[in-house]
């Protein structure tokens, strides 16, 4: 992807563990790789197509100077978070906060903190088949999408399933959602839950009914395999209910392991089930 490259800007801020530090005041210098396909403002010779670099440092000065963290960590990660928010443009931003006036007893050069933080491209596996189940899923993605940190949610057709697993239980409604998110996969998990308990979800047997299941199928191009959170989703090539859906919002989306197209996947599992039926 191509690079704005912010280098050496200065601000004066209040960060610090020390209270002489919040009181007094340094000087901070940030170093900032804003990732964006520059091609249209380079075609058109726009500045509406790109980001205004002057505009990004005013950001980062702004908040760098709204308020007083401890740590570089907190202040890198507000100002790469403000940036983000703010210049939809940048799908990704290096970006690296330098204390060169630490208080270090000793003889050193520079001391930075250095993150990357993006739009992770995320898709969802969504069900129901207890109560109120389109208004169920609807109710979750709306409050997914109203979150500062979500955006670009989209909703597949919802389709009317038979159960999966071998338990006896009522039709599930099932499709898929696509977003854009700030959140890494872990904390990404943790909303999905807390949205699950709002719809008063209960786990008792497994692939049992329920009021609402959120699952993350795929998170960018990452493999996770902790079984709190395996990414891919583990049974995804294996569901119709999910794949169907799926590829009607992104049929080109590949599965890292397998490196097939979601609409190669779904037109396998379609030709094995129907070779199982025949
Ligand atoms: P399945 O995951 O086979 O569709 P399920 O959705 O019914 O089954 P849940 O009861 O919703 O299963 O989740 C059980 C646990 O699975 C969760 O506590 C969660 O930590 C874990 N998990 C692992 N990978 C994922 C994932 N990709 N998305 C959601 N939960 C996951
Ligand atoms: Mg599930
Ligand atoms: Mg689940």
């Amino acid at each position: 992807m191509d690079e704005i490259r912010i280098r050496g800007l200065r601000v004066f801020a209040h960060h610090g563990v020390f209270p002489e530090e919040n009181r007094m005041g340094q000087c901070f210098v940030v170093n900032a790789a804003l990732r964006l396909s520059t091609q249209r403002a380079g075609e058109s010779d726009e500045l509406e197509h790109s980001v205004h670099y002057g505009e990004v440092c005013q950001c980062l000065t702004e908040t760098l100077q709204g308020q007083t963290w401890k740590l570089l960590e907190a202040a890198a990660e507000h100002a790469a978070r403000a940036v983000l928010l703010r210049f939809p443009l940048i799908r990704s931003l290096e970006l690296e906060l330098c204390k060169p006036a630490a208080p270090i007893p000793l003889p050193f050069e520079d001391v930075s903190v250095c993150i990357t933080r993006r739009w992770n491209r995320v898709y969802l596996g969504v069900g129901s088949n207890l109560g109120d189940r389109e208004g169920l899923i609807r109710t979750a993605l709306d409050a997914l999408a109203r979150r500062e940190d979500v955006r670009k949610l989209r909703c597949s057709t919802l389709i009317e399933t038979a159960p999966y697993g071998g338990v006896e239980q009522p039709p599930f409604l099932n499709g898929a959602a696509e977003l854009e998110t700030l959140l890494e996969p872990e904390a990404l998990l943790e909303v999905l839950h807390a949205l699950e308990a709002d719809a008063e979800r209960v786990r008792t047997v497994r692939w049992g009914p329920r009021t609402l299941d959120l699952d993350i199928l795929l998170f960018e191009d990452r493999v996770l395999s902790d079984p709190e959170l395996t990414v891919p989703h583990l049974d995804m090539l294996n569901r119709t209910f999910v794949l169907r859906p799926l590829a009607e919002l992104a049929p080109g989306a590949v599965h890292p392991l397998r490196r097939r197209t979601v609409a190669e996947l779904l037109s396998e599992l379609e030709e094995r089930e129907a070779e199982r039926t025949c």
